[in-house]
């Protein structure tokens, strides 16, 4: 397994813990450092994969906040947990060890650097290591060397992102959002208390992200208020497109971002790259002990069985957010203002699966389409098609 992020230690453990021989190769000399992350992460998804809340939690989200760009704030809660805020070295290091416990062999500062196919996949490390394997995982992050090494990569797109922890004027158990083209084109901003700071961050499609970050704390109207001058620490990072690259070739897999698997929406990739750990965990016990290589094709179909119409229906939702103006976005938020849109974004909201929501709304596009009119009816069907 290249890296020792979640995705590449949640896989360590269910194979380790299965009696079969694993090392997980980790470029840094510990893991979980360096983290840009924010650490949103739905409570469900975890418990779907049986993984217990730890020390590593910083916060519970109770509450959404959204501002378009016409700052009328639209909040959304139904007064339960629905995601924690969590510590990522913490979490990972969690997983970690779990995953050596389990018998996995983790090796630190040791970069892969290419992936060579002889007889089965090797990796090379920076050393001149080559480590030969029965399978290898890529579990590298969205910048995966497996990835592309392996010709699995098929669009280089990223939604590139800065973030900050600092003292803010935020309420604990909310989950703040900023819609607004003139600050994150292509993506959102965002601002959530984490224990006794706040992660303040922003995704853009296209642009510097570190200098329409610098302008949103300063120049947006109500989050440069809200934000203090003590900065304790800074990062940038970059999410990958969802479903960017091909995730098996031969006796190669790929997992989390290395796989492009994130929420086409929101970019969130730590459930289902935990997800699609596990799948990809359980395809390689099943090939490696039938012996029927064939059985790694699975991986692919399981995947698209549990995350294919969230994948398909986020990525056209996502299309036709990407073009919307903030005109488009500031009529949008006047829907979420409706009594009855309201009641079904809260029944059928899912922190994990946006899919169910989506289709909700769906149904209810005939009624939208007659308050759209349908000048922009047709405007919003062509972003789509
Ligand atoms: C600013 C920001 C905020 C985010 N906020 C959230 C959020 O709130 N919720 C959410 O769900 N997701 C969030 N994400 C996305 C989330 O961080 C990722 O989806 C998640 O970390 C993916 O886990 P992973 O194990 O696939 O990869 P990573 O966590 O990237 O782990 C990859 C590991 O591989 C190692 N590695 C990389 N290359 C090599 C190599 N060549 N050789 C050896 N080791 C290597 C790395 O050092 C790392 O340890 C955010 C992303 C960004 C950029």
């Amino acid at each position: 397994i290249v890296g020792a992020g979640p995705a590449g230690c949640f896989a360590g453990k269910i194979l380790a813990a299965r009696g079969l021989r694993v090392a997980i190769v980790e470029e840094h000399s510990e893991v979980g450092k360096p983290a840009c992350c924010t650490g949103i992460v739905g409570a469900s998804g975890l418990g779907e994969l049986g993984i217990k809340p730890g020390k590593w939690v910083l916060g519970k989200l109770r509450r959404a906040k959204i501002y378009p760009p016409s700052n009328v704030p639209i909040e959304l809660t139904r007064g339960k947990v629905e995601a924690l805020v969590i510590d990522r070295v913490k979490f990972d290091r969690s997983l970690a060890d779990a995953a050596v416990k389990a018998g996995a062999d983790l090796v630190l500062n040791k970069r892969c650097v290419d992936i060579a196919f002889n007889d089965g996949p090797m990796v090379k490390t920076q050393d001149v290591d080559k480590l030969k394997a029965r399978v290898v995982i890529g579990a590298d992050g969205p910048l995966s060397v497996v990835a592309r090494k392996s010709g699995l990569l098929v669009s280089n797109e990223y939604i590139k992102c800065a973030q900050v922890e600092a003292e803010a004027d935020l309420d604990n158990g909310v989950a703040e959002i900023y819609l607004d083209n003139n600050f994150s084109p292509g993506f959102f901003s965002w601002m959530v208390k984490a224990g006794r700071v706040a992660r303040v961050g922003l995704g853009a499609k296209s642009g510097n992200p570190t200098r329409l970050f610098k302008k949103f704390l300063s120049e947006h109207p109500v989050a440069s208020k809200k934000v203090g001058k003590t900065i304790f620490s800074r990062c940038t990072g970059v999410i990958p497109k969802c479903m960017s690259r091909k995730i098996q070739k031969g006796a190669v897999l790929l997992v989390g971002d290395a796989a492009g698997q994130v929420k086409p929406l929101t970019g969130g990739g730590i459930y289902i790259g935990l997800s699609c750990a596990k799948l990809a965990a359980e395809a390689v016990i099943n090939a490696l002990e039938s012996g029927r290589m064939e059985e790694l094709e699975c991986y692919q179909e399981a995947v698209m069985k549990k995350f294919g119409t969230e994948f398909s229906v986020g990525i056209q939702i996502k299309k036709l957010f990407d073009q919307m103006s903030n005109e488009d976005l500031n009529f949008l938020s006047t829907f979420l203002m409706d009594e009855e849109v309201r009641e079904t974004v809260l029944k059928n909201f899912d922190f994990d699966h946006h899919e169910k929501l989506i289709i909700a709304l769906v149904a209810k596009a005939p009624e939208l389409l007659k308050s759209i009119g349908i000048r922009r009816a047709l405007k919003y069907f062509k972003f789509l098609t």
